[in-house]
């Protein structure tokens, strides 16, 4: 239903090209949003899920492509994106990167942490710094009655060790801080920050790994006994575009079937 204070409803996705932004897409384009699709290379998988938020029901997609880890990219980007849409009520910080080894934590090399904590972590927090600038002078030029959306996705590793890639973990723990410091920031002007928290999502990031997680699965690691799926984020995403959350800003919610339930 279109909200009548956001008569035209604007959504980015960052990483919204495969896999989880994908799904994240697909939903809001079931909102009717008008929607920019941003990712690292564009291509064929940013077009087909282009053709796909069309079909499902989105007005207008745009796709486009910028380094997320290049920091003198952020504000022209972001500029860009606003002039596009013309204005922005919900922006999700999704692109992300695992390292490229998995390696012991002792094996770590500083390369590899520079370059997953500048995408996972440096990135979104100068780029949501950018966003965050054009959304409160957006507001102040609008009589919008309704809160517009940043949207964090982190994951369970911002609180789950795993030693084989702690530079992920590092830039998934830092990034729930970054969601934190940005939703009191934000608070009293009009501008909810929620963070998302997957589990185990069928991706292509966890294509390499399947036959482990499979095997983790089936011997009860999830409780709720399955892969989580791009569809399972961006309902979510959903409940929070549509206004469903709106007194809850700094809110966690995870995706994660259970998997970070402390058990005995
Ligand atoms: P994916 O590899 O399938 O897709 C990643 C997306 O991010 C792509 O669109 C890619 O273009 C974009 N991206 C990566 N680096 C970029 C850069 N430097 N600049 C611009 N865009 C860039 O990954 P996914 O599984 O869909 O993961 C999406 C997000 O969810 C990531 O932040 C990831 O850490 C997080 N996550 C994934 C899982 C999982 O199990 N798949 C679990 C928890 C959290």
């Amino acid at each position: 239903m279109m909200n009548p204070n956001h008569p035209e409803k604007t959504a980015v996705v960052t990483g919204g090209s495969r896999g989880i932004g994908r799904g994240i897409v697909l939903q809001l384009a079931k909102l009717g949003f008008k929607i920019v699709i941003h990712s690292r290379t564009g291509g064929e998988p940013a077009q087909q899920t282009k053709r796909d938020a069309l079909l499902a029901g989105s007005p207008e997609v745009l796709c486009m492509e910028a380094d997320l880890a290049d920091h003198d990219q952020y504000n022209s980007f972001v500029q860009r994106t606003f002039d596009h849409l013309g204005s922005c009520h919900v922006w999700v910080n999704n692109a992300g990167i695992a390292p490229q080894v998995r390696a012991d934590l002792l094996e770590t090399t500083p390369e590899s942490w520079d370059h997953v904590l500048n995408t996972n972590l440096k990135g979104p927090f100068f780029l949501t710094q950018s966003v965050a600038k054009f959304m409160l002078n957006q507001r102040l030029h609008n009589d919008f009655s309704t809160p517009d959306h940043i949207i964090f996705v982190t994951s369970i590793s911002s609180t789950v060790a795993s030693i084989q890639r702690g530079e992920y973990c590092v830039s998934k723990a830092g990034l729930s801080m970054v969601a934190q410091l940005f939703a009191a920031r934000l608070a009293s002007q009009g501008v909810i920050v929620t963070e998302i928290r997957p589990g185990i999502i069928a991706t292509d990031m966890t294509a390499s790994v399947k036959d482990k997680y499979d095997s983790l699965i089936a011997q009860g690691l999830v409780p709720q006994a399955r892969w989580g799926t791009p569809e399972d984020v961006g309902k979510v995403v959903t409940a929070i575009a549509r206004g469903d959350l709106n007194f809850s800003t700094g809110a966690v919610i995870t995706v994660d079937g259970g998997l970070t339930i402390a058990r005995l």
